[in-house]
């Protein structure tokens, strides 16, 4: 049975100036959840976050925390009366305050209490002994976690983050989103995270809301929204795509890379075949697919190397194919790279590919 949600957020509306930035937008995130509003930029992704802050307010919709009713039509609770806890990337510390005071600010009961707590979050954040440093002691990284803790301090049963770990270096970020994802899970804090990089998103988030114009387009786990888009952008969102085009005759479309099933297209569609790089195989010939080439392995189809970029971890290969003269990438083990004019064979796993009619305009990539 799933939980009850913590955040329950049914469809907000929200117009700026008479011009309609969020449409309809629904979602719920249990105790424990990471949601990410994940999308580009300008899509209402903050808009939603302030309104749910109680900062921004919205044309229509409800917010409730744990059933209780924050906004409505009707009602409107300010922000301090909400106990939901805000991670912007601009943590802001109050400079004039020690890093204990810092974290004890949202604090109230006795004081022993509150210095109880303060101790507490401060060795949860790895800080043990920083209470009586002033924030410009504190690397950047160190001011996050602080930040965390004074967030975390009240014990907020949801968080708000909007991009709260752009501003850290990769290496230190990493560790840090690990960290504050594991103290916010052990918490049962409902967690809603607002970011642009779908990277981030895979990595943090038990659901994913895919936001485009004001709108939730998919909402699903990770691997869902990944494997399963609900159209060419959403697939585009996450990593480059190849397109290549067909017609469909008897739910199949036939292409240079085999028979494709187009399930609920009817004869005559013409449909875009979208694939990741990473799901393009690479062979020397036609024949050499391996000891066990699998039916999902297609027709190999031959291209010459126009482009091969060193990427560290894998190569990215740009190949023109002889087919239809179009560019399709592949991605391969960064030991091979190979050089322009050699030709080679690519073969897309079929099982891998997402069908959808045709659209006007037909670039590849993101
Ligand atoms: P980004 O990733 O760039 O932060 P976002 O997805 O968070 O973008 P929002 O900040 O929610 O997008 O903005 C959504 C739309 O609403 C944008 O077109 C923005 O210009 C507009 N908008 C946001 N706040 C206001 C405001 N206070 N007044 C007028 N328009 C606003």
């Amino acid at each position: 049975m799933q939980p009850a949600p913590r955040l329950d957020v049914q469809n907000l509306t929200c117009a700026f100036a008479g011009r309609t930035v969020l449409r309809d937008v629904s979602l719920t995130v249990a105790p424990g959840e990471v949601m990410c509003l994940l999308g580009p930029s300008g899509c209402g992704k903050t808009t939603t976050l302030r309104i749910i802050a109680g900062i921004e307010r919205q044309s229509s919709g409800t917010v409730r925390v744990d059933g209780r009713t924050l906004a409505d039509g009707d009602l409107n609770l300010p922000p301090e009366a909400r106990g939901v806890g805000l991670i912007f990337q601009d943590f802001a510390l109050f400079p004039h305050l020690s890093v204990a005071q810092n974290v004890a600010f949202g604090l109230s009961g006795t004081r022993s209490d509150k210095a109880r707590r303060v101790d507490e979050l401060l060795a949860r954040v790895d800080l043990k002994g920083y209470g009586d440093k002033a924030p410009h002691m504190l690397s950047g990284g160190e001011q996050q976690r602080v930040a965390l803790a004074r967030a975390l301090a009240p014990r907020p049963g949801v968080m708000l983050m909007d991009e709260p770990f752009s501003g850290l270096d990769n290496r230190l970020r990493d560790g840090i989103r690990d960290e504050t994802l594991e103290l916010l899970k052990e918490e049962g804090t409902a967690v809603v995270l607002v970011t642009h990089e779908p990277e981030e998103a895979m990595r943090m988030a038990d659901q994913i809301a895919l936001m485009r114009g004001g709108r939730i387009v998919q909402q699903g786990a990770p691997y869902n929204i990944y494997n399963a888009p609900c159209d060419r952008d959403a697939a585009a969102f996450f990593s480059d795509v190849n397109v290549i085009s067909g017609t469909v005759k008897g739910a199949l479309t036939d292409t240079a890379f085999g028979q494709f099933l187009a399930p609920g297209h009817p004869d005559g569609t013409e449909v875009d075949i979208i694939f990741r790089p990473q799901h393009v195989k690479i062979d020397f010939d036609r024949g050499g697919r391996g000891p066990n080439p699998t039916p999902l392995d297609g027709v190999p189809a031959r291209g010459i190397v126009e482009r091969a970029r060193f990427m560290g971890h894998e190569s990215l290969v740009e190949f023109r194919m002889d087919f239809n003269n179009q560019i399709l990438k592949a991605t391969v083990p960064a030991v091979f790279l190979p050089k322009p004019g050699m030709a080679l064979w690519l073969t897309i796993r079929r099982d891998r590919c997402f069908v959808f009619a045709k659209r006007p305009d037909t670039t590849t990539g993101r």
